[in-house]
């Protein structure tokens, strides 16, 4: 047997990030079986999904680099074909058109919530031949009166429901469109699904497509209900806890790299190992050992993660991400240090590519004003002598390199005979325009002569400008 998973999702708004783990899981389960991952786009709701929503859906699996092996289908696009089969399911008796008008539904289920019962359809038409000419009908899915459904869920253990339990569950509205439930089942059909990974959400909808399935004579695919993600205080994750759309992982400047493991340790684990390169998490992972409670939202791991993979991937896979962030900035990479030299100096220095490329701009463009504190604070008038005496050592440098550039600083700090912080911090600040860098050596060592000289003069003349006012 292939194995066949998919993605759902209904697309009404961005990708979040309980969609994306579900995505996740169903796609590595497939790897991991060699099997195939389907993206389906559910777009009944035609209310409710946007073009907007897709697009975001599908950017969001390109940046998490979930790729899927056939799709995008989208639930719009065939509507011939689930109307196909619920003319099957009528002509054999296995669906039946309901002419129950909604205020008489309505009624009928305020009773029964008054009398303490759990509100349903009572089946008046199921067996009803008095068809009345021209009246508007749904169309409902004559479910069994007796059994139970069983469903071997991989997160969950068995599940049992009773038949009597579910009513007959509306496959086609009045208005001829067919319901969500209805689609889900003949497109896991078509799409030959084998494993079902959803939320635990769905779990409800399951017997009742369970049931239609088999009126179909369709398979029923194994499943696997996925629980929920919480906040970090324990609620149920939304805005309120920061970032809940992929998306917004990247632009806070997350690798995706580092969101990916984040999430596959959300509800899932081998041992206590916390770091999983994409290829060990297809190794290892499996659906049983997916945990069936409630998984918390911890933002100090998830900085963890990022920080360890900015440390630890190949410095050129890190650059095609920050490259992203400084364009952001409005800033221009491609005069300047390479990207990669940057990461190797500040990697250990920030929670995220964002930081990193706010802090780094000094590499790649003038910076507009000094830090005002580090300003006030090193380009004093006693600063003077240490910034021209290392602006001449530094100019007549011959080779440049981080050795020769310490050397340089060491030596002006020696001939003044003062710290080498009264000679370091105005130099910093007057080549960063801060008073945080990596050490000296390195950072000048990103820059050009030139470019430092200038910004040496940019503080002398600062600290002249501040003598006379
Ligand atoms: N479209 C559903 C959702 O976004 C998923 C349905 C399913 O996975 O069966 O919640």
């Amino acid at each position: 047997m292939t194995v066949v998973t998919r993605f759902a999702p209904s697309p009404t708004g961005y990708l979040h990030v309980g969609g994306a783990r579900t995505a996740l899981y169903s796609w590595l389960y497939t790897k991991n079986q060699g099997g195939e991952f389907v993206l389906r786009i559910e777009d009944t709701d035609i209310e409710r999904s946007t073009q907007a929503a897709i697009d975001a859906i599908l950017e969001g699996m390109q940046w998490l680099g979930l790729e899927w092996d056939k799709g995008p289908y989208y639930q719009t696009k065939r509507f011939d074909r689930y109307k196909e089969l619920i003319e099957q399911l009528l002509a054999e008796g296995k669906a039946y058109k309901c002419f129950m008008p909604a205020e008489e539904l309505d009624a009928i289920r305020e009773a029964q919530k008054e009398r303490g019962e759990k509100p349903r359809y009572p089946g008046t038409w199921r067996d009803r031949t008095d068809h009345p000419e021209g009246q508007p009908f749904v169309i409902r899915f004559r479910n069994p009166l007796e059994g139970t459904v069983v469903i071997k869920d991989h997160i969950r253990g068995t599940i049992e429901i009773q038949n009597e339990e579910l009513d007959d569950l509306i496959i086609q509205r009045s208005d001829g469109t067919p319901t969500y439930n209805f689609c889900v089942v003949v497109d896991d059909w078509d799409m030959g699904v084998s494993h079902v990974v959803r939320g635990e959400d769905h779990i409800n909808n399951t017997p009742r497509q369970i049931n239609i399935l088999e009126a179909l004579g369709a398979p029923v695919p194994e499943y696997a209900h996925v629980s929920m993600i919480l906040g970090d205080d324990g609620k149920k994750l939304s805005k309120r806890h920061g970032a809940v759309s992929v998306m917004q992982y990247r632009d806070d400047g997350y690798l995706p790299e580092a969101v990916l493991n984040y999430l596959v340790r959300l509800g899932w684990s081998h041992g206590d190992q916390e770091i999983f390169s994409k290829e060990e998490m297809i190794e290892l992972f499996n659906l049983d050992a997916i945990s069936p409670s409630a998984s918390a939202f911890n933002t100090e791991k998830l900085i963890w993660l990022n920080q360890h993979y900015m440390k630890t991937m190949p410095a050129e896979e890190v650059a095609k991400h920050l490259v992203w962030h400084f364009e952001q900035l409005g800033v221009d990479t491609a005069n300047g240090p390479s990207l990669e030299s940057v990461i190797a100096i500040q990697a250990d220095r920030v929670k995220t590519l964002k930081e990193m490329a706010e802090i780094s701009q000094y590499f790649y463009k003038e910076y507009d004003s000094f830090d005002e504190k580090a300003a006030k604070k090193h380009l004093r008038p006693v600063a003077k002598d240490p910034l021209e005496a290392v602006a001449a050592k530094l100019a007549s440098l011959e080779q440049w390199s981080a050795e020769a550039i310490h050397e340089a600083i060491n030596k002006t700090a020696e001939e003044l005979e003062v710290g080498m912080g009264k000679v370091g911090m105005p130099l910093r600040v007057a080549v960063t325009g801060s008073g945080n860098s990596p050490s000296l050596d390195v950072t000048l060592n990103l820059l050009n002569k030139e470019q430092i000289a200038q910004r040496i003069d940019k503080a002398l003349k600062f600290i002249a400008d501040r003598e006379n006012s």
